[in-house]
Formats: structure tokens, C-alpha cells, sequence
């Protein structure tokens, strides 16, 4: 099947991922060179640790191939993602700036399935409160 993101790369322009702690030591971990936190993440003005761009892309997109480069260990959120949550709205939501959107969901069961997970993990991992 071919991959929906192939040849897009549009989410890791301007990214503003958050980044849990497990995110964070499993980039380091895996990345095959040596890698520090701080190359990575910054502190946001929340108080999350957030990925970092580079040339105006993520520090992690390969941007003429539009790869990423740690896809096999890359953020929950970016795996998520273009499914987010909008604390506003109390919902998820599939994010207006993919340009592909509409092609993740088959089903509305699979959507409520990953919104599920979405907000466990957001409540594990962040300490959010998500009625
Ligand atoms: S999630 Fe959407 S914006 Fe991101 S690479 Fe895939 S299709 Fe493009
Ligand atoms: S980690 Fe990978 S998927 Fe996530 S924003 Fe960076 S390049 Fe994109």
C-alpha cells in the first residue's frame, strides 16, 4: 500500500511537536550518532520539551528527500498526527494543516479507536486531564 505521506512532509515545517521524556530517550538511544537532548528539544513556553527546527523544517527532516529521518523512532505525537486534540473543543480532530486529511480514516471506529489512544497517551505522557 502506499504510504499517505509519501513525498509531503508538510507537518514538519514549522514543527511545534511536543515531546514526551520517553520520546526524547528513545531518539537518543536509537539515533546511530551521537545525539544530546538539547540538539534536539527546547523548553516551550508550557514548560514542554518541543522538537527543534532547523531552516525554518524539524532538526529530524531529510528536506529534499521530504524524509523523515528518524521514522522508525520518531515522536508518538508525530505518529499521531495529523490526528491531534483540541483541549478548546474537548476533541479530537484531524488537523487542518495536512493536506492529505481526509485519506487516514476509513472508519469512523478506526478515528475513534486512535482518539482512544491519543488521549491516553496525552494523559500518561503529559499529565493532561481529558474528560
Ligand atoms: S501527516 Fe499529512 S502533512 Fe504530514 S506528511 Fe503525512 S500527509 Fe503530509
Ligand atoms: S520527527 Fe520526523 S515526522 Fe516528526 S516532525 Fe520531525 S521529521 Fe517530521
Amino acid at each position: 500500500m502506499k504510504n499517505i505521506c509519501e513525498n509531503c512532509g508538510e507537518c514538519c515545517l514549522e514543527t511545534e511537536m511536543i515531546l514526551s521524556q520517553q520520546d526524547i530517550d528513545l531518539i537518543v538511544k536509537s539515533y546511530p550518532n551521537k545525539i544530546k537532548k538539547q540538539d534536539i528539544a527546547f523548553k516551550n513556553k508550557n514548560e514542554q520539551f518541543q522538537l527543534k527546527n532547523i531552516d525554518g523544517h524539524c532538526v529530524f527532516l531529510n528536506y529534499s528527500a521530504k524524509k523523515c529521518k528518524i521514522y522508525e523512532f520518531r515522536p508518538q505525537g508525530c505518529r499521531f498526527y495529523p490526528l491531534i486534540y483540541d483541549i478548546n473543543k474537548k476533541k479530537c480532530l484531524l488537523d487542518d494543516d495536512c493536506p492529505r486529511k481526509e485519506q487516514f480514516y476509513n472508519t469512523k471506529q478506526s478515528l475513534k479507536i486512535t482518539c482512544s489512544n491519543l488521549k491516553r497517551f496525552l494523559e500518561q505522557q503529559f499529565t493532561l486531564k481529558i474528560d
